[in-house]
């Protein structure tokens, strides 16, 4: 099956996209062309275009391209939809795997380069006085990935009618007796609201709670998908199927209309859900790519990363601390707080 490499047409040297420019930018001799425009200087080879060879090669899920540059061969697992040739280093996108119905409708392009990650990273480590060095070696910062991570996108258009009951306290004192005056109040609520784009991410590898908790991308800075943004960096074509990914939107945009009525509801000294009602009116899908950058540790058997939105720069990392060192501080911080607690207590027991 067919690969596209993104070859400089001005001196063959390998193209990648490059973020601040938002163009291909050769890495020999600096030629810039926008994404839309590039056309392959060469034709691919016969044995590349040949359907036989992608079932031929293809044995437990694994994959084998040749590379057009220098002959090579690339493996790659069932996702893997863009890398680099291990031998030539040319980029290369393995175009069958974002073509017919597994073309992605939208993708955002990397906006933070790489020196901008790793600048993020080595800041983020710089603060953590508990970490082991190993997590700070500048030859493991250098291994800061690009990828584009597949993702559906969920439209939304929601009908809600909420009951809520709510009270106003109101308390005084006459010196002999404390009084509370309760009022309470039926408030309800009624309406509609539309959701544009509700990311859920639809790779195995990568924990939903960490992808959610490096968005928001921006959606104004979309493109139609172009095969071009992906030279120099990852890209996984999705493993989660859209219907497995739907729940998880149908529950975010509910919780998110729950929370919006309820912050309408206010002035009220308690505000308690006593009754929802809420309508889908339409539901449908797109498929995307978005970019982030990504840093794997494998430390003492456990699995660490750092993730970083190649978009807005927005990261969140699970970094370990040193063991030892964290019970000294524990025990220090333990010992102040049951000093706190006891003071409390005791000024409890005298009033
Ligand atoms: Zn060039
Ligand atoms: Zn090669």
């Amino acid at each position: 099956m067919a690969i596209t490499e993104y070859e400089c047409p001005a001196c063959g040297g390998t193209m990648a996209f490059d973020a601040q420019t938002q163009m291909l930018k050769c890495e020999y001799c600096d030629t810039q062309i926008k994404v839309s425009d590039y056309v392959a200087p060469h034709k691919p080879g016969p044995e590349a275009t040949a359907a036989n060879e992608w079932q031929a090669s293809e044995t437990e899920g694994m994959y084998v391209y040749s590379c057009q540059s220098c002959g090579g061969e690339i493996i790659a697992d069932e996702t893997l939809g863009a890398s680099q040739c291990p031998f030539c280093g040319n980029n290369v996108v393995m175009k069958d795997k974002f073509e017919g119905g597994l073309k992605p409708d939208y993708i955002i392009p990397f906006r933070k380069t790489k020196e901008d990650a790793m600048n993020t990273y080595r800041n983020y480590v710089k603060g953590k006085a508990l970490l082991p060095k190993v997590f700070s070696a500048e030859n493991h910062i250098d291994k800061i990935r690009g990828i584009y991570i597949p993702y559906w996108l969920y439209d939304s258009d929601l009908q809600a009618d909420i009951a809520y009951e709510a009270t106003k306290i109101k308390s005084w004192s006459d010196g002999d007796y404390n009084y509370t005056d309760t009022s309470y109040f039926e408030v309800l609520r009624s309406g509609s609201e539309s959701f544009e784009h509700v990311p859920v991410d639809a790779s195995k590898e990568m924990p939903d709670d960490l992808m959610e908790s490096i968005e928001p991308f921006d959606f104004n800075d979309v493109q139609p998908f172009n095969g071009g943004y992906l030279a120099g960096f990852l890209a996984n074509k999705y493993d989660v199927e859209e219907g497995a990914s739907r729940e998880r939107a149908r529950q975010r945009v509910k919780q998110q209309i729950s929370y919006d009525f309820r912050n309408t509801v206010r002035g009220y000294s308690t505000v308690r859900e006593v009754n929802k009602n809420i309508r889908e009116r339409s539901f449908s899908h797109k498929y995307a790519l978005y970019p982030v950058w990504i840093l794997n540790t494998t430390w003492r058997d456990n699995h660490y990363m750092f993730a970083m939105n190649g978009q807005t720069g927005k990261f969140l990392g699970n970094l370990p601390s040193d063991k030892g060192l964290a019970i000294k501080y524990y025990l220090a911080f333990g010992f102040g707080l049951s000093i706190i607690v006891f003071i409390i207590n005791m000024i409890v027991g005298i009033f």
